[in-house]
């Protein structure tokens, strides 16, 4: 049985660049109704609305709330409900990063990792569950990260934020398991994103490789796969847990990383 998103709302952070734009694209394809956000002006969100919905999306919002806020995140979740009804579908996806060694961590980017990775996530759950409840159904969908089950170094806020991100996949997903709403996390491996090229760039530094040699160089000892996961593989795999079949799947995590974790 195939889903019919074209009546469902699906609300996706950052869903303007990388794993997020993949994935409005892919849900825009499938005809819904969507609100997307992202650190961009009200211009760039516009023309960006404006492909997704040449590319079938029903309708499709962008809204700028800036998610290192708590309340903001939660006035997203109120101006989109208050334009399309319940979210039937939230993608907690939107992320940053930041590579250093603990030491010399800037405190101040420590916080803003954990605001966006992982206490936004709490908020725009918090607030999407109400309608979700009343609507007996709902999918949360985590965009969390191989750092999600295992580390690395230089990476302690991105690291702790994504295993908490975890940590909350599977408590929610016991609070809402008396109804047809499900909690789970999605754990990529390397994605080529604006995100990981400047890790690519850093690496280009370090080796002097070029960038198109860096790439594969910096993923050798994770992924042995040799290859980057692409944003549609990423999307898809939204689409398959955003979907009514999955309902039997809640609190827990889907590795899609190029065999990363299974070493
Ligand atoms: P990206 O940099 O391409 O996109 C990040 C998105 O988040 C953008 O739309 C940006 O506007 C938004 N964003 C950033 N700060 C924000 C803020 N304060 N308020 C609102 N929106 C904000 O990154 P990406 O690689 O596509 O990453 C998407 C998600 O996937 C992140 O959670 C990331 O941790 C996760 N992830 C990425 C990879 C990868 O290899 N790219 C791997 C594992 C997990």
């Amino acid at each position: 049985m195939l889903t019919d998103f074209s009546t469902q709302t699906i609300l996706i952070t950052g869903g303007t660049s990388g794993l997020g734009l993949a994935m409005s694209e892919a849900f825009a394809e499938a005809g819904a109704h969507l609100v997307i956000g992202g650190m961009l002006t009200p211009a760039e969100g516009a023309k960006i609305s404006a492909s997704l919905m040449e590319k079938g999306a029903a309708s499709c919002i962008f809204d700028d709330a800036d998610l290192r806020d708590g309340q903001a995140a939660r006035g997203l979740v109120k101006r989109a409900e208050a334009r399309t009804g319940a979210i039937d579908v939230l993608v907690n996806n939107a992320g940053i990063q930041h590579v250093e060694k603990v030491e010399t961590f800037p405190p101040e980017k420590w916080q803003a990792i954990l605001d966006v990775n992982l206490t936004a996530p709490f908020h725009l759950i918090a607030a999407c569950l109400p309608a979700m409840r009343e609507a007996g159904y709902g999918r949360i969908i985590n965009i969390a990260s191989a750092h999600g089950l295992v580390a690395s170094i230089h990476k302690s806020a991105y690291v702790a934020a994504k295993h908490g991100l975890v940590g909350l996949t599977k408590t929610i997903a016991l609070e809402a398991a008396d109804s047809d709403i499900t909690c789970n996390a999605i754990c990529p491996g390397f994605v080529m994103t604006p995100l990981v090229a400047e890790q690519v760039r850093a690496h280009q530094e370090k080796t002097g490789l070029d960038f198109e040699a860096a790439g594969p160089d910096l993923i050798k000892d994770k992924h042995p796969t040799g290859r980057f996961v692409t944003p549609r593989q990423i999307a898809d795999m939204a689409l398959f847990l955003a979907g009514k079949n999955a309902g039997g799947i809640t609190g827990t995590t889907m590795s899609v990383d190029g065999g990363w974790t299974a070493q």
